[in-house]
């Protein structure tokens, strides 16, 4: 990983869901940029201070390997690639440095609107859809439940029409797309919203105070907002 230089370059969504709010962010941060001509790099003007545009599943791996020095990203997804990193040996790789105050949402079990819940119990024998592997079989095991995780990319929430499994975890907001696949929400694992995520050690270099004053900017820009 490239070490002693003198910017920061922070990965942020290229489009999506957490894309505007965290230019917006960045921006009431006093930032500004000047984009390239593909439009996946952001030379910061203002100060040093550049982003990359990339997918949010993306921004983890960059962290760790050092092409980015910060990233904004869903606490579900850098919480399942940290799990991952310390099951396979190799985390933890980096930390969670903000909370952001957008792109709230939380990773939800969810069953058949016909069942009658109880408990976490029931669960034992099922087949379970989702995307977030590690944080629902770290769950499963702090339960003692044994169920079948089933691995989804995409279009988790149709997996139990379709006979693919019997219930599901993915995220909900409004709960409306959980209702219009007739699941209920059942039981939260994790409550998730957009971070500022940094590497596991400190930098060494110009980064340290170029982060100090992104993270000063931020709280007071976080502090006008609530
Ligand atoms: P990419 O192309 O970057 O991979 P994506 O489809 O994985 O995009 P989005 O759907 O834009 O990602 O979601 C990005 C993040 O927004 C999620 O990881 C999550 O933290 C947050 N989020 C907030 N509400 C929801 C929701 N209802 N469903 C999904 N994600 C949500
Ligand atoms: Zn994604």
């Amino acid at each position: 990983p490239p070490s002693g230089r003198d910017r920061l370059r922070v990965a942020i969504q290229k489009s999506g869901r957490l894309a505007e709010p965290a230019r917006a962010l960045l921006a009431s941060c006093g930032l500004s940029w000047r984009e390239s001509r593909d439009r996946l790099f952001c030379y910061g003007e203002s100060l040093p201070i550049d982003l990359l545009l990339v997918r949010d599943d993306d921004i983890p791996g960059l962290i760790a390997d050092g092409v980015c020095d910060l990233g904004i990203v869903g606490r579900n997804v850098l919480s399942e690639q940290d799990l991952a990193n310390r099951v396979d040996g190799t985390g933890p790789r980096f930390r969670e440095l903000q909370p952001l105050g957008f792109g709230g949402c939380r990773l939800a079990l969810a069953v058949p609107e016909t069942w009658s819940w109880r408990d976490a119990s029931q669960l034992a024998g099922k087949r379970i859809a989702t995307s977030y592997p590690q944080l629902l079989s770290k769950w499963l095991a702090d339960a003692g439940i044994d169920a079948q995780v089933v691995l989804l990319s995409g279009s988790v929430e149709i997996a139990p029409r379709l006979g693919q499994a019997d219930a599901i975890c993915d995220l909900v907001s409004s709960g409306s797309t959980l209702a219009a696949n007739q699941l209920k929400p059942v039981q939260t694992l994790l409550e998730s919203e957009a971070v500022l995520a940094g590497p596991a050690a400190d930098f060494d270099d110009a980064r340290a105070e170029l982060m100090e004053l992104l993270l000063r900017r931020l709280d007071g820009a976080l502090r006008i907002r609530r």
